[in-house]
């Protein structure tokens, strides 16, 4: 179909993408406009798409914080509200694109598709995939086929929900993976092929909650490791108001750890995830102590197959909105955690 005609709005927050070589150092460092970087996709005028260009940050995106994430989320608002946008483009550094795509998609209403990108390859090199990511990006946000999906992440010509992506490679263009569920669909050709049904999304009461106390929160993830004796834990006590732990296989601790874990869960919701990253935490299986059932009768809450980052975005999310009820935290990671795609 021709995207002839149809406007897309596209932020641009920093990256590779955006990196140039800093002529005192040798080393990259984000620099290029949103207007150079979209200046610099062969083929891109050709597809006779409208662009609105906002030239948001310039960060590495280790550096984006969630207020900047709010503000993004106000501005892409009221580019939807004027209701001349058919999608919108977020361009930002990969690193943190996982828990930022995730965090928009908590937060987005209505049917327009946010879509993230951004480039493993700098300009600098042979193959850089920016621009090809860029491109593909704006079919995926001006056409009618990702309409109700929120936010999706496409690199390399795939497309991945918010919800499932993760970075799980640190050079590879192939870098970017929906662990057990696989891309949504395909960019080729100027049109995005799905593979799957769109995932049914959840956001709304999140999304709509006025944020309370955002300043205050602070939520922590804690890996756990073999041989772990648990004086991290210990220093968390008092100094965080929630706690991800991404624990080992299916949802399992040192033994030990169980009485540190059962104290903190007494106090601040503490969420139960794997270090994996693929599949869900267990909930009925392991009955020593240490094990899945062991830690849920402790107090935990299962995070599904939400992985640890995405588990701390959301009870960031929760947290911030005032919602400090175990059993309403517990429904939320169930919806999100616990659905297919
Ligand atoms: N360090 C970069 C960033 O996340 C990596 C990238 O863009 O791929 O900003």
């Amino acid at each position: 179909m021709s995207l002839t005609g149809r406007t897309v709005a596209v932020f641009a927050l920093g990256g590779t993408i955006s990196t140039g070589t800093d002529p005192a150092t040798g080393a990259l460092v984000p620099g290029r406009s949103a207007g150079e970087l979209l200046a610099s996709v062969p083929g891109l005028d050709a597809l006779g798409v409208r662009l609105r260009v906002h030239d948001f940050r310039r960060l590495p995106s280790a550096s984006l914080t969630l207020a900047d994430l709010d503000a993004l989320h106000r501005a892409i608002a009221a580019e939807l509200d004027s209701g001349t946008v058919d999608g919108v483009v977020v361009v930002q550094g990969t690193d943190t694109i996982e828990e930022t795509a995730f965090y928009l998609d908590l937060l987005h209403q209505g049917d327009a598709p946010l879509v993230f990108t951004g480039a493993m390859r700098n300009p600098t090199l042979s193959g850089p995939d920016g621009p090809a990511n860029l491109y593909a990006a704006v079919v995926a946000a001006a056409g009618p086929w990702l309409r109700g999906a929120g936010c999706v992440v496409v690199l390399g010509d795939q497309v991945h929900a918010a919800r499932t992506v993760e970075k799980s490679h640190t050079t590879s263009p192939a870098a970017f993976t929906s662990p057990g569920s696989g891309p949504l669909g395909l960019v080729a050709e100027g049109r995005v092929r799905l593979h799957q049904r769109l995932p049914h999304r959840t956001g709304g009461p999140v999304g709509n909650a006025t944020v309370t106390k955002d300043g205050s929160v602070r939520v922590a993830l804690h890996t756990v490791t073999l041989g772990d004796d648990g004086t991290l834990l210990d220093l968390l006590e008092g100094r965080c108001s929630g706690l991800v732990l991404a624990a080992l296989g299916g949802g399992h601790v040192p033994e030990w750890l169980v009485p540190k874990l059962r104290r903190l869960a007494d106090r601040i919701p503490v969420v139960l995830t794997s270090r994996i990253g693929n599949g869900p935490v267990l909930t009925g299986t392991y009955g020593y102590p240490g094990s899945e059932r062991d830690l849920l009768a402790n107090g935990l809450i299962p995070g599904g197959d939400l992985n640890p980052y995405k588990a701390r975005v959301l009870l960031h999310r929760l947290l911030a909105t005032g919602c400090h009820d175990r059993t309403r935290i517990a429904r939320t990671f169930a919806e999100f955690g616990d659905r297919g795609v």
